[in-house]
């Protein structure tokens, strides 16, 4: 079943990898907004969401959070994360920025101790007010599935012919390592082509890079429900495990999802 969230606020609910966080969606409630159109997005393709709806302004989002986190706070709901996801790329909201600032004063204000995090496919960043923005959260959560530009292409199927993964990686070193890197580790097929990033030409090539941002942590999960690409398998556990072990080699703290 395709997952679209149709509020600004959601849950809390249970996250495999952050506890229990609350869901944030800048993004159309009745579809998608992405500049990837991900062969895995729980969303589902770009095309068969289209959407027409406005973004949630600023203002909006302000309220529904405040609400909501009274809300919480009065029945005394313990809160690990405010997490910036829902349906598509967070970052597309041309008021990130200002968003962010808003959630840091209203996180502070009600739940002092819960972290901030944003999911992001990291294209973005080449603007200033995304950049500064992911720079003020305590967890920016940025993607990369393959070092291989032919490998991210066909997972990841970024809409613009100027990405590539070295782009990307100039982009994600800006951070300092101050940032979670989070890799989806999959198998099948897609259009006619085999899709495998488990090989040990993809993990080595992926480590290398890994080690070259030496993110302060990382995440490896793999598909755990349905995918808009139908042949696809999940990466088995032992896989994603042996692969969290040669990033903790690194020195690098790693969750697995699988
Ligand atoms: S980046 Fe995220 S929201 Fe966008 S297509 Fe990929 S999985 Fe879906």
């Amino acid at each position: 079943m395709t997952i679209l969230f149709h509020e600004i606020v959601y849950g809390p609910v249970q996250s495999r990898r952050l506890g229990s966080s609350l869901g944030v969606n800048l993004l159309p409630y009745d579809g998608k907004l992405c500049s990837f159109d991900c062969i895995y997005c729980e969303c589902g393709f770009n095309k068969d969401f289209r959407s027409r709806t406005k973004l949630p302004d600023r203002e909006n989002v302000r309220a529904a959070m405040e609400d909501k986190l009274q809300q919480l706070q009065e029945m005394g709901v313990t809160l690990d994360v405010i997490t910036f996801a829902g349906n598509g790329e967070p970052t597309m909201h041309p008021e990130i920025e200002g968003i962010i600032d808003d959630t840091n004063l209203l996180r502070n204000q009600y739940f002092p101790h819960t972290k901030i995090s944003v999911l992001s496919n990291g294209l973005h960043l080449n603007r200033k007010e995304v950049f500064d923005a992911l720079r003020k959260v305590d967890n920016p959560i940025l993607k990369l599935d393959s070092a291989f530009d032919e490998t991210a292409r066909l997972i990841d199927r970024p809409n613009t012919p100027t990405y590539s993964v070295a782009r990307q990686v100039a982009l994600y070193k800006l951070f300092q390592g101050n940032f979670i890197l989070q890799s989806m580790f999959l198998r099948g097929r897609f259009e006619e082509k085999i899709v495998d990033n488990t090989t040990e030409e993809e993990v080595s090539a992926w480590l290398a890079v890994v080690s070259e941002l030496r993110p302060r942590e990382v995440m490896i999960y793999t598909i755990a429900r349905e995918t808009p690409a139908k042949e696809l398998q999940k990466a088995p556990i032992e896989v994603l495990q042996k692969i969290a072990d040669k990033v903790e080699e690194l020195g690098i703290p790693t969750i697995v999802a699988g």
